[in-house]
């Protein structure tokens, strides 16, 4: 297929390239640059240096089979202070896109949906039909795309689906996560290991958990990517299809901190800070539906290895 990828330069979207590529697939990144890496867009690719919103149109005037849509601001914290950025980079840019693939006849859309749309769960695992009540505006901001994507999907004809990451780690091979602003639990902890920080500050310990510090369900960026590759082939018109992906195991704080001691063989000193305002206390997929209808199965769910691969990633000594 020819596809357009958004966001191709940052961690998601680097990796979905690179599998997209590594498939055969003919790939054309748009990025703007603005978090992501020019040396991150995979070999293979053709590379548009542009804002999403702007160029859309045009680039899609040549013919695609469809889009994977990465390009997002994904700062929670950031979305609480300055939500404009937000409403116009995420929901904005996204309806323009979904403009510019009707004007043109793109069928197919892939998009980066998010655990943050259902807000605190009333219970865990969470399944696609959880009621979505987000805590903050980037998950408020994934919520409205989604709900606009169904609208096209039923209107146009769209063949769509929107995959919901859970927590996103790990590494594929040269490709990983490197963000100028890091906000994320893995990166951090390898930064102490890497000598970057001092320590590790863990945001809350008297948490409704069994340690007491928040749980999550990490899912490695390999196994994502794949998903995003069996969502193409099922896609099918007039039908938007959403699916959770994540492991349906949750790591506490402390459980990722220990793991992070045993793979990189350093002390990590952690110290107990406040709580960090929007944290639900524990976030865990059920996936079943993609593995019933897309027939994906995670193949790198052991968290020792999603750790492995982010600290070999980390080892390249790339710069944020
Ligand atoms: N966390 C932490 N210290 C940090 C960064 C994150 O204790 O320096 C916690 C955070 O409160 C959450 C978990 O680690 O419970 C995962 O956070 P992350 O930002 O990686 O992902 P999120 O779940 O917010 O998408």
């Amino acid at each position: 297929m020819k596809l357009l990828v958004t966001g191709g330069a940052g961690y998601v979207g680097s990796v979905c390239a690179a599998r997209l590529v590594e498939s055969g697939h003919e790939v054309v990144v748009v990025d703007d640059l603005s978090t992501g890496h020019a040396d991150a867009v995979p070999q293979g690719c053709r590379f548009v240096e542009a804002d999403v919103a702007e160029v859309a149109g045009s680039v899609l005037a040549e013919r695609f089979d469809g889009v994977l849509h990465f390009a997002a601001k994904s700062l929670v914290g950031e979305s609480m202070v300055d939500p404009r950025k937000y409403w116009e980079g995420n929901v904005v840019t996204s309806l323009r896109l979904l403009e510019a693939m009707r004007e043109n006849g793109t069928p197919r859309l892939v998009f980066s949906s998010t655990a943050a749309t259902y807000g605190e769960p009333d219970s865990v695992p969470i399944p696609e039909t959880a009621p979505t009540a987000p805590t903050n505006t980037y998950g408020a901001t994934k919520l409205a795309i989604d709900q606009a994507i169904t609208s096209y999907a039923s209107a146009h004809g769209l063949a769509a689906v929107s995959l919901r990451y859970f927590n996103v780690a790990g590494a594929h091979g040269q490709f990983g996560e490197r963000h100028t602003v890091e906000t994320h639990l893995i990166p951090i902890v390898l930064q102490v290991a890497l000598g970057q920080r001092d320590q590790v500050q863990m945001y809350g310990t008297d948490w409704p958990t069994p340690d007491g510090t928040c749980v999550r369900d990490y899912i490695h960026v390999t196994d994502l990517a794949d998903a995003h590759l069996l969502s193409l082939q099922h896609a099918e018109p007039g039908t938007h299809r959403i699916y959770n992906l994540g492991n349906g195991t949750g790591f506490s704080v402390k459980q990722v901190i220990d793991t992070c001691r045993e793979v990189t063989g350093h002390s990590i000193p952690a110290a107990v800070a406040p709580r960090r305002e929007g944290d639900p206390a524990s976030l865990v997929a059920s996936s079943q539906r993609a593995r019933d209808e897309l027939g994906w199965t995670p193949h790198r769910a052991d968290l020792t290895t999603i750790v492995q691969d982010a600290w070999n990633f980390a080892g390249l000594g790339r710069p944020a």
